[in-house]
């Protein structure tokens, strides 16, 4: 706790300014977008929701990783948001990939990307798809049981195996090591059967969960790997141990604090020089900011003067599915749109998820679909009384959202996402 506290008065919580992404650029590339919409006459659909990507904030966000993380290479989690163009971009910037499935590596392998910068990190595979993984040379792949190991060695004998251990992620929001991970009383046993079966054990890998507050756990899962590295060279014939993986879980907000822990958790289990390769699977540090999505209210109804229920064309069963699926309380800002365009209720100095109750009008925010779980929020303030017709965002909307999104109850919920600051993306990616 000490320990903490101490790395907390020091980064500090939140990100500096610079890692904010282009307000202007989005605002304006909204306010086109949205003007271009006559929704008297606009055919079904053209007034749907859609993403804004900022493509310079990936590139922000990466030297951000390489400022506080130089000895970690991430491989991106393609599983919290496949836009092509984005995995284009960080494949240009020479961010590698963790795909945890066939058509995840598949997309990859597309974009001309080496089956080297891949982690097939799934530590539980259909054999069908462990056969796909041999066949494209997918070679890095996890495990975290005995089953899987002699899959393994059937189908794909030379792969180079990361052996996934469980971690204390009781903090964290997504937790992921009650499904995933082997528990340290049976790493004695994967590391038998390792060699017992000559397969080709590389490394160690673990995930500490997402939304985590307390990033000790990060701390402990590299002393636990080192425990496992020291284990292998002394008590087996296996080939020394040469790759950690440390998962992913890192957070725009937090990114400054699980930094720092992690560096003081490696400075001290694996120093530079040690002869390990460090790499990480950050899917939402890399999305989340990146992604705005704006939706349109599509009917309202009122309860008395100063409160309504609005409807919007967005909801749980499509990009909003983050609320079920992933522990996110997104914050729904008003873009107003009336006669004369403009925003308010934009403050880029509040915290994304603040919301006022000084506001005067009290909604409750609907999706689209017949179902009454589809609820966005139950309780929200807003300083106009809005009308059918305006438009709300969501900033930092692009971890785990589009990825899961459904067709269902008919609405079509693939999003449209217009690109901004590309030209400035690809010169600093030049000059990176
Ligand atoms: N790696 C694995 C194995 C995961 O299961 C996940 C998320 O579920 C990630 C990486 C990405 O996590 P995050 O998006 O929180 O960084």
């Amino acid at each position: 706790r000490a320990y903490l506290d101490r790395v907390r008065s020091t980064t500090g919580v939140v990100a500096s300014p610079h890692h904010e992404p282009d307000h202007a650029g989005i605002f304006r590339a909204l306010e086109k977008r949205i003007i271009s919409i006559n929704e008297e006459t606009c055919s079904p659909g053209e007034e749907n929701s859609f993403f804004v990507c900022d493509l310079n904030e990936l590139v922000t966000l990466y030297k951000n990783w390489r400022k506080e993380l130089p000895r970690v290479t991430p491989h991106y989690a393609v599983k919290c948001n496949p836009n092509p163009k984005l995995l284009y971009y960080l494949a240009q910037m020479g961010v590698n990939f963790d795909c945890a499935s066939k058509m995840e590596i598949a997309q990859i392998l597309a974009l001309g990307i080496h089956p080297d910068r891949i982690v097939y990190a799934n530590p539980c595979k259909m054999s069908s798809y462990i056969r796909f993984a041999e066949k494209q040379g997918v070679l890095y792949t996890t495990f975290d049981n005995v089953e899987e190991l002699h899959k393994i060695k059937k189908f794909h004998p030379s792969a180079r195996l990361l052996l996934r251990i469980t971690t204390d992620d009781s903090t964290a929001q997504c937790q992921l090591s009650t499904k995933y991970g082997a528990a340290l009383s049976s790493v004695p046993e994967l590391l038998q059967t390792c060699q017992d079966l000559q397969l080709n054990l590389v490394g160690v890998s673990f995930h500490v969960g997402s939304g985590a507050s307390d990033f000790s756990s990060l701390y402990y899962a590299i002393r636990d790997a080192r425990w496992v590295f020291d284990l292998a060279e002394s008590s087996f014939t296996l080939p020394a141990l040469t790759l950690l993986d440390v998962g992913g879980g890192f957070q725009l907000h937090s990114f400054k604090e699980s930094s720092q822990v992690l560096r003081d958790g490696l400075e001290k289990f694996f120093p530079e020089g040690c002869g390990v390769r460090i790499i990480a699977e950050p899917g939402r540090y890399f999305a989340e900011s990146t992604l705005t999505l704006a939706t349109h209210v599509i009917a309202k109804r009122k309860v008395n003067d100063d409160e309504a229920m609005l409807y919007i064309n967005d909801g749980v069963y499509g990009n909003l599915n983050c609320i079920l699926f992933d522990h996110q309380n997104p914050t729904p800002r008003v873009l107003h749109h009336s006669d004369k365009f403009h925003y308010f209720d934009f403050d880029s100095s509040a915290p994304p998820h603040a919301v006022s109750k000084n506001h005067r009008y009290k909604v409750s925010i609907w999706g689209p679909t017949c179902d009454g779980l589809d609820c966005i929020t139950k309780e929200c303030y807003l300083n106009k009384d809005l009308v059918v017709g305006d438009w709300f965002y969501f900033p930092h909307l692009g971890a785990y959202t589009s990825s899961a999104a459904t067709p269902f109850n008919g609405f079509d919920q693939i999003a449209d996402t217009i690109y901004i600051n590309e030209e400035e993306a690809q010169a600093n990616i030049a000059s990176l």
